[in-house]
């Protein structure tokens, strides 16, 4: 080994398109890569905005602060050895990043292998390998050049790196009833149940109370979001009672969001016939004593999906911790505001608008979680539109509406200048 190539530190990309020597730098005390280099051999892109760095690779969008150690991807905060930074107008990212967090955010697509020498005979100096994985053979007509990922230093070294058969996944082609693209999965909570009947419902028929009208409307949206290709699970499925504070807890990393379904009562000696409509509210974040009991709820129960252990510890957990909150917050706030508009539109009670509170129900979900009240069982318009099957059916139908709204403009947001070359 001479001291010279022992310094050139450098990791090597492996694909079935080729073999690249990607140099790996030590100037700000972490390993890191130049990002436009790995441009060509991973077909990722990259977009500067502000502070904020998004890399798309493989369909997946990893979005990076300047001066941060942790990139999100798919609503889980991945924490990075060193920071993101630019130096000579390029973008430097955290070799860590692509050793750790490229395989485990892209589960089966990557693979990592520390400290092999490249197979040009290059000493790589510990830096490492990283490995794309062969596209599944089943989906092409044609038997491809490589069946096996078993021998990627032989496919790797091969004279003529044969380009794929079938394209890179590209993003999957658009529900026609909805414009999602990707598969996405909600948690219905249907308040109350069992021995909790919620609001007795003073106009509601005589044998319907809050729990009942919860149910239907929950098993509704269900049957509304599985109609728009949107997976969905309910808290309860029939009248049983599920602790509070275990109710969030069905949302967890393969979640996109939580719906709890209430109706709305006001005490009869305030007028409250008169009050109607749909309200939604999401977590506040006031500066109040209930914030404390949620910052010390999450403190004790927010872990961060990282394949299996918790990183968030120490001063940098919470950072963690309080960015994610802040997110969920911001995400919640919109999804409440899109499905609070779609139902009101369908609502003979008309608009109640978006509120903040902090309810239990919404403190243990770890996505954009929202309380919707569907009306006031205190009116009689209301009760009446509430206990109908198609006022139940145009409520589902309603929220669903919102959720895909919020869906699509979180697919927006996270759809960078992805590789298109599948079109
Ligand atoms: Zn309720």
């Amino acid at each position: 080994m001479t001291p010279l190539l022992w310094l050139t530190q450098a990791v090597l990309i492996t694909t079935p398109r080729g073999e690249t020597t990607v140099p790996v730098t030590l100037e700000r005390g972490n390993a890191a890569v130049g990002a436009p280099r790995l441009a060509a051999p991973l077909g990722l892109t990259l977009a500067l905005d502000g502070s904020r760095v998004t890399v798309a690779l493989s369909g997946t969008a990893f979005v990076f602060q300047l001066g941060a150690p942790f990139v999100r991807a798919g609503g889980v905060v991945y924490a990075l050895v060193g920071e993101p930074y630019v130096a000579r107008d390029t973008v430097f990212l955290p070799l860590n990043w692509l050793a750790d967090c490229v395989p485990r955010a892209l589960g089966g697509r990557y693979r990592w292998e520390p400290g092999i020498s490249g197979a040009s005979g290059v000493d790589l100096g510990g830096g490492g390998r990283l490995v794309e994985l062969p596209v599944a053979a089943a989906v092409t007509a044609t038997p491809p050049p490589v069946l096996s990922p078993a021998a990627p230093a032989a496919a790797g070294a091969s004279a003529s790196p044969s380009p794929p058969l079938s394209p890179p996944p590209a993003p999957a082609a658009p529900n026609p009833l909805t414009g999602l693209r990707h598969s996405h999965r909600v948690v219905i909570d249907p308040g109350h149940g069992g021995a909790d009947p919620g609001n007795p419902g003073r106009h509601f028929p005589a044998h319907l109370v809050e729990k009942d009208i919860t149910l239907a409307i929950g098993r509704l949206l269900r049957a509304e979001l599985v109609r728009r290709g949107i997976g969905a699970v309910l808290t309860r499925s029939t009248d049983t009672l599920i602790d509070l504070t275990d109710r969030g807890a069905f949302c967890k990393a393969d979640c996109d969001l939580f719906v709890s379904i209430h109706v709305n009562a006001m005490p009869e000696s305030r007028r409250g016939d008169q009050a109607s409509g749909v309200e939604t509210y999401f977590l506040s974040d006031a500066k109040t004593e209930d914030q404390e009991r949620v910052a010390q709820m999450e403190n004790e129960a927010i872990s961060f999906e990282t394949g299996g252990s918790s990183v968030a510890t120490g001063p940098l957990g919470y950072i963690l911790r309080d960015l994610q909150l802040n997110e969920y917050l911001r995400e919640s706030a919109q999804l409440a505001q899109l499905v609070q508009d779609s139902v009101a539109r369908i609502h003979p009670g008309g608009n109640h608008g978006v509120q903040q509170a902090g309810f239990m129900v919404l403190t243990t979900a770890r996505r954009p979680a929202i309380l919707v009240e569907t009306g006031f069982a205190t009116n009689r318009t209301d009760a009446g539109f509430l206990a109908s099957s198609l006022g139940q059916h145009k409520i589902a139908s309603a929220i669903a509406d919102g959720i895909v709204a919020y869906l699509l403009e979180l697919e927006r947001k996270l759809a960078v200048a992805a590789p298109t070359r599948g079109r």
